[in-house]
Formats: structure tokens, C-alpha cells, sequence
């Protein structure tokens, strides 16, 4: 990055010299051209209004000899014939009635030409003027051309675009290193909340950094409990069934209760069993989104399927569920919806009285899907409300193993409610009942 801005100021710093110098040598000569025009129009009218010079030219021509530094006079007749030349021999010279300064001169009383010279480094001014008596005065002179000013003064723009350059590269360097220390201190704090970049367009960069950062080592936690507590939720079935199964190894268990001994065995077992099942969904639902597919379900017809095996659950605990649904067509995975409306249920079920009532609503509410778990249970206290989405969290952890809850369905609830990008929302009041909502 340093290098970058380096080079890129390099570049600025060239070419805003070149610019300027292209530019500054275009307005200098149109200023020194101007002058050169100028100084050789004064100069003709001042020799054309000085008698004693023209009494001259017109007495003997041939002979006078002007020694007018690097200024060429011609005199021509009305017909173009060349009658004095200060530089060249007027016999050598051709009719200069074809000249475009004399032709104007002749019809405008004054005319004036710059001509390119045989060689590059040189450009001829003519001004040309008509005099009393019907003739022309023409003086010229010779000027550098730009092409000239400007391989003259080439030298010098080197050495000034080298020092330039010199002085850029010193300041770039010390610039540089002022800029990007902000940046510098960023990097080296992100972790340090308090610290405010100095530049405000960094502001949502750090803050999307640090928020990600966050997010990592929150996630990072979240799979360090997890782990956690999967060791410790499976180690204690199978330490019972291993205790078990060693006091029968032992013969330290009597006929009459080796049938016990088996069905904890066996309950022990099938709580495993439930819980590596829930463990598999919700990494399953976790890590699979890119296998998540929806179709068209009618989240009607899967409840009616789901209530017939709830029901059963239900008569067990004395609890009666009854369900009012209609139509409620939607884009969704229909094996997550059968899980999310079996998982609400039986929680509403597990976490009842004896002879309370669970009420299941399915319908379509201004277009949207809906879906209501309402039960009039034990409910959860407010400050526990959030939690209890949490992988492994219970309020009553002896009543949930008690009933077989493993802890993990309100979590896969809501990854469920996630993928699908619905809303979940839950009102509980402890001793009187709960109520979920999700909202498609
Ligand atoms: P579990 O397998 O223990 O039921 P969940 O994740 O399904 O785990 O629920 C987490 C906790 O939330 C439960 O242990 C229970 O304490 C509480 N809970 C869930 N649903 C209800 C409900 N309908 N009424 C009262 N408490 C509930």
C-alpha cells in the first residue's frame, strides 16, 4: 500500500510537471511572439515615417547598406518588382507580387505573416507596409521557434523534474507513513472498543471487524458449551448403564430385580438414543443450509398427520390438544415443518398440568402463514424467556429428563424459523401457560 501511494504521487508529481511546463512554454511564446510583432510593426513605421531613410532608399537603393541587427528591409514596387533588399541581392530576387504580406499591404495599406524557415529552430516574422507613393515597405526579422524555446530550456527541465522528484520522494515517504498510521493503529486495536479511528471512513469497517470478530469468538464459545455439554449430557445415561450392567455382571442383583435393572438399562438407552438424534438434526440444520430446500407445502395437511401421535401423547399426560386449522399454503421444508410443529407440542404436552389443554391454530392471515402452540402449563418465568433457546438450557432440568426432553428442541425450533426467515415470537406467564407464535 505504501509502495502504491508512493508510486502513485510519483506519477501525479511527473506529470504535473510536465503539464506545466508544456503548458507554461505554449503561453510564454504566445507572449513572446506577440512582442516580436509588435517590436517589427513599431520598427516599420518608424522607418517608413523617417524621411531622411526613405529619401535614401529612393536616391540610391543599390548602394545603401543598413546595418540593422538581424533586420531584413525590403522595398517593393507596385508591381512586386524588388527595388532594395538589405540582405540579398535584388537581382537574385524573383517578383514578390504573389507575397500574401505585400498583396495586403497593397489592398489594406498594412499586412503581416510569420513563415516557417528552411530550418526547424527558426520562425520569420514580415510586416509589410504601403507607402505614399504606391510602393511597400516590408521589414522581417527572425525569431526561435517554440520547438527551439523549448529544446533550449530542455536541460533545465530535467534538473528541475529531478529535484522535484527528489523532494517528492523525501515528502511521499514522511506523507505516507502519516497516513496510513491511523490505519496501523486500527490493526494493532481492533480488539479495544474505547479506541475511535481517526479517520470516520473507518468507522463502519472497524465496526464490521470488530462485530465479526465478536461474532467468531462467540461462536467459538457457543461450540466450546456445546461440546461441553454434550459430554456431559451423554456421560450420564451411559454411566448408569454401565453401573447397572456391572452390579448384574457381579451378581450383586437378585432375581426380582434384574427386570428393573433391564428397563433402566433400556430407558437409558433409548434417552441416548433421543439425544445423539437431536444432536445429529441440529448440526445437520446447521451446517446444511446449503442443502435446504423449500417447496410448496400446506402446513394444514402436516399438522393433521402430526396430531394423530400427539394426541396419543397427550392422553398419556391427561392433557387434551385439540387443533383448528385451515389451508395455509407456503414455501417451506416440509420435514422441518413437521419437526417444528412436533417439537412446540410436545413441549406444550411435557410442560402441563394434569387435564390442561394444548391448542394448535394454523391459518393465513393477510397473506401471511401462521402458526399458534398455546397451552395453559407451567409457563417460563420472564427472565428465562430468551434462554430457553439456548442449546441444553431448561428451566426445570429434572422435569424435562424426567419427561425425555433432551434440551436441543426449542434450539432447533429456532434454526428452523431462521432458514425460513419467519418470525418467532413467545408470551409465557409462570403458572398460567405459554404461548409461541411464528409468522411466515
Ligand atoms: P426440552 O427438551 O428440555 O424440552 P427445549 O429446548 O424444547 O428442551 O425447551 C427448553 C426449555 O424451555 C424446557 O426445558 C422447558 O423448561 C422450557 N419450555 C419449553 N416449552 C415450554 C412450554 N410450552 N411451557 C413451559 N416451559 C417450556
Amino acid at each position: 500500500m505504501k509502495k502504491k501511494i508512493n508510486q502513485r504521487l510519483m506519477e501525479i508529481t511527473i506529470l504535473a510537471i510536465v503539464m506545466t511546463t508544456i503548458c507554461m512554454t505554449f503561453v510564454y511564446y504566445g507572449i513572446y511572439q506577440n512582442q516580436v510583432k509588435k517590436d517589427l510593426q513599431m520598427m516599420g513605421k518608424t522607418l517608413s515615417s523617417t524621411k531622411s531613410f526613405y529619401q535614401e532608399l529612393q536616391n540610391q537603393p543599390s548602394s545603401l547598406k543598413l546595418g540593422i541587427n538581424n533586420l531584413r528591409i525590403t522595398w517593393i514596387d507596385a508591381d512586386g518588382t524588388v527595388l532594395y533588399d538589405n540582405d540579398i541581392d535584388i537581382g537574385d530576387m524573383e517578383n514578390h507580387s504573389d507575397r500574401p504580406e505585400v498583396q495586403e499591404a497593397l489592398a489594406s495599406g498594412e499586412g503581416e505573416i510569420v513563415r516557417n524557415s528552411h530550418t526547424m529552430n527558426q520562425k520569420n516574422f514580415y510586416y509589410a507596409l504601403l507607402q505614399s507613393d504606391g510602393t511597400v515597405l516590408r521589414v522581417a526579422t527572425g525569431a526561435r521557434s517554440i520547438l527551439n524555446v523549448f529544446m533550449n530550456s530542455f536541460p533545465m527541465i530535467i534538473m528541475v523534474l529531478f529535484v522535484v522528484v527528489l523532494i517528492c520522494t523525501v515528502l511521499a515517504h514522511f506523507l505516507t507513513k502519516q497516513l496510513l498510521l491511523p490505519i496501523k493503529n486500527v490493526v494493532e486495536n481492533l480488539d479495544d472498543t474505547t479506541q475511535i479511528p481517526e479517520y470516520k471512513e473507518l468507522v463502519p469497517l472497524v465496526h464490521t471487524i470488530r462485530s465479526q470478530h465478536e461474532n467468531i469468538l462467540m461462536s467459538a464459545k457457543v461450540r466450546q458449551d456445546f461440546t461441553a455439554n454434550v459430554s456431559h449430557e451423554l456421560k450420564t445415561p451411559l454411566t448408569a448403564i454401565s453401573g447397572y450392567a456391572e452390579m448384574i455382571e457381579n451378581k450383586m442383583v437378585d432375581e426380582n430385580q434384574t427386570i428393573h435393572f433391564s428397563q433402566e438399562i433400556k430407558r437409558n438407552s433409548n434417552r441416548l438414543l433421543v439425544l445423539i438424534d437431536d444432536i445429529i438434526r441440529l448440526s445437520e440444520i446447521d451446517n446444511g443450509e446449503s442443502n435446504f430446500v423449500t417447496k410448496e407445502v400446506d402446513l394444514d395437511r402436516i399438522a393433521r398427520v402430526c396430531m394423530k401421535e400427539l394426541k396419543v401423547q397427550a392422553d398419556k399426560r391427561d392433557v387434551t390438544i385439540t387443533y383448528h386449522g385451515s389451508k395455509c399454503v407456503l414455501m417451506a421444508n416440509p420435514t422441518m415443518m413437521r419437526e417444528l410443529i412436533q417439537n412446540l407440542c410436545e413441549n406444550a404436552i411435557r410442560y402441563n398440568n394434569s387435564g390442561g389443554y394444548v391448542e394448535v391454530t394454523i391459518k393465513e392471515e393477510q397473506g401471511q402463514g401462521l402458526l399458534i402452540v398455546k397451552d395453559n402449563g407451567i409457563g417460563i418465568p420472564k427472565d428465562q424467556q430468551e434462554r430457553v433457546f439456548e442449546r441444553f438450557y431448561r428451566v426445570d432440568k429434572s422435569r424435562s429428563k424426567r419427561t425425555g426432553g433432551t434440551g436441543l428442541g426449542l434450539a432447533i425450533v429456532k434454526h428452523i424459523v431462521e432458514l425460513h426467515d419467519a418470525k418467532l415470537s413467545l408470551i409465557s406467564e409462570l403458572g398460567k401457560g405459554t404461548e409461541i407464535r411464528i409468522e411466515f
